[in-house]
């Protein structure tokens, strides 16, 4: 990996670097306080430059280019961005304090998103409908939606734009971006990438900034056509107000509490590395994490204490030492609340079977693997996304008994079982509320394969051929070749289809 130093950011506008007129905002490293990068907030004036630059960039750049020229330039940014990953793995590691590795691992299938998208925007088609009549025919044509604002959380920064951005350009879409403030190096870095690999000027602008200033003036602002938001309900459900107010289609990827599930005649050991990944990776600051661990009784002891025992090896800390897997809590404000929670664990009657530890040391925030079992579906840990590393195991003795715990959520983003018997699967299949359902797998993502969530999981779908249908709208085209019947000259008045 490079070792990059702390760099000053601007904004990305109309394909150069820009200076924002908001306050200065440092960036530093939560697991070790180093200074990794500076920006200003943006302004309402930042930001209207932003969106009337992606605006006439639109119009008379991107929204008339062929699918095969979107195509190449997107190629051509996986590629950049593979030339880049030492750099943008850096910066990704550094504002967000996780491993390196998979920092370097989340670039990569990063790249392969972009890869994706590329051939997309040579194959977005619509319908066209040939048995309307002799002389009339009618089809459907994706036009994109216009200027797209993207706004992005901290956890899994440049992946989750690139589940978005290559999918709104294939489209035709314009956008402007706004990564969150705790994390926007390696979206800024996106720029200079995009502009490498021949993407018009002005397509895309980024604008760094505090959501409660920059991001809510992107939501509002009247030149935005369609908000793409990934990030937390409580602000998913602001955008969704704000954009009904405009009339703007909205599409959020939101929080969860996910359930996996492991039957008793499931392949154990797989069904524990996963759960284990699951729970505890980005230091369970993940919106996939499977934060409720729901095992048959019959093997829900042993299992526990495999998972527990496990889990307990995992080194926690600042991840520039070696082999630390979980990292800092991302700030202070999540710190706490994550402590609150374990205290709430300890109130309501779970039993804390790991963990429950925590210490601010040489300037980051770190929490222990913490496991609770014995969990009621009431209880707040079973039912309140925490953020963090804190895992609640419930006990079921039938399938359907799993099922409706599964589903006794508000969320549904993802759930997961483990099973060797198929009909077990498929009832867990049709009968799960979540967006991805995972048979004995868990966090695979293909970028064929859509994602989203259902519940106060967020609306809408992104990534795979949907991903980039979700930025387009369709207009419909009737066609008379001849054999016009005329409705009010020379006819008679009344007739049903007048
Ligand atoms: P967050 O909601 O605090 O912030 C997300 C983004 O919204 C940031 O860019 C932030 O600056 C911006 N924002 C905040 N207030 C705003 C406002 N008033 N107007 C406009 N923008 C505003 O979320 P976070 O802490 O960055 O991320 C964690 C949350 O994101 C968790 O709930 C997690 O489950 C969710 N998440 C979901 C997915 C998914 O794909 N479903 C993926 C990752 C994270």
């Amino acid at each position: 990996m490079i070792v990059a130093t702390a760099r000053d950011f601007r904004n990305w506008i109309d394909g150069a670097w820009r200076e924002a007129l908001g306050r200065q905002i440092e960036r530093r490293n939560p697991g070790n306080g180093a200074l990794v990068s500076r920006f200003r907030d943006s302004t309402a004036a930042d930001v209207n430059v932003a969106v009337a630059t992606a605006k006439t960039a639109f119009r008379t750049k991107w929204s008339g280019a062929t699918g095969a020229e979107r195509s190449a330039v997107l190629a051509r940014a996986a590629d950049a961005i593979r030339r880049r990953a030492g750099e943008l793995a850096f910066f990704e590691m550094a504002e967000s304090g996780k491993p390196a590795r998979q920092a370097r691992l989340e670039i990569e299938r990063s790249s392969m998103l972009w890869d994706y998208a590329a051939t997309q925007a040579r194959s977005l088609t619509g319908d066209s409908f040939g048995q309307l009549g002799a002389t009339y025919f009618a089809a459907t044509i994706r036009e994109p939606l216009g200027v797209a604002a993207i706004i992005t959380p901290w956890n899994f920064p440049f992946l989750i734009i690139s589940q978005k951005l290559p999918f709104a350009l294939a489209a035709g879409c314009a956008a402007v971006v706004k990564p969150s403030e705790l994390t926007s190096a390696t979206t800024l870095l996106l720029g200079e990438i995009l502009k490498q690999a021949g993407l018009p000027d002005g397509v895309v602008n980024i604008v760094a900034g505090s959501g409660a200033t920059c991001g809510d003036l992107l939501l509002r602002h009247p030149g935005i056509d369609m908000i793409s938001f990934t990030g937390s309900t409580k602000v998913g459900k602001h955008a969704m107000r704000v954009g009904a107010d405009g009339m703007k289609k909205v599409s959020l990827e939101l929080g969860g509490k996910n359930a996996q599930i492991v039957m008793a005649d499931a392949d154990l050991d797989s069904a524990l590395d996963a759960a284990l990944h699951g729970a505890f990776l980005n230091a369970g600051q993940s919106c996939n994490q499977g934060s409720r661990l729901l095992l048959q009784s019959s093997i829900a002891a042993a299992f526990t204490r495999k998972f527990v025992d496990h889990a307990a090896q995992l080194k926690v800390g600042d991840t520039q030492a070696d082999g630390v897997l979980l990292g800092p809590i991302i700030n202070k404000e999540q710190y706490e609340k994550i402590i609150q929670y374990i205290a709430i664990g300890q109130d309501e009657g779970a039993t804390l079977m790991l963990g429950g530890t925590y210490r601010e040391e040489n300037g980051g925030r770190f929490i222990d693997p913490t496991v609770f079992a014995g969990v009621k579906p009431h209880m707040r840990i079973a039912r309140e996304e925490i953020f963090g590393p804190i895992v609640s195991i419930l006990e079921f003795d039938t399938l359907d008994e799993a099922i409706s715990l599964a589903n006794d959520s508000i969320y549904g983003l993802s759930a997961g079982i483990w099973t060797g018997n198929v009909s077990a699967a498929m009832t867990a299949v049709r009968s799960l509320n979540a967006g991805t359902v995972w048979i004995n797998t868990y966090l695979d993502g293909p970028a064929e394969l859509p994602f989203g969530g259902v519940g106060e999981s967020g609306i809408g779908r992104e990534v795979g051929k949907l991903g980039v249908e979700e930025f387009t709208d369709i207009k419909t085209v009737q066609i008379r070749s001849g054999g016009y019947s005329p409705r009010w000259i020379g006819s008679e008045i009344g007739r049903t289809d007048a």
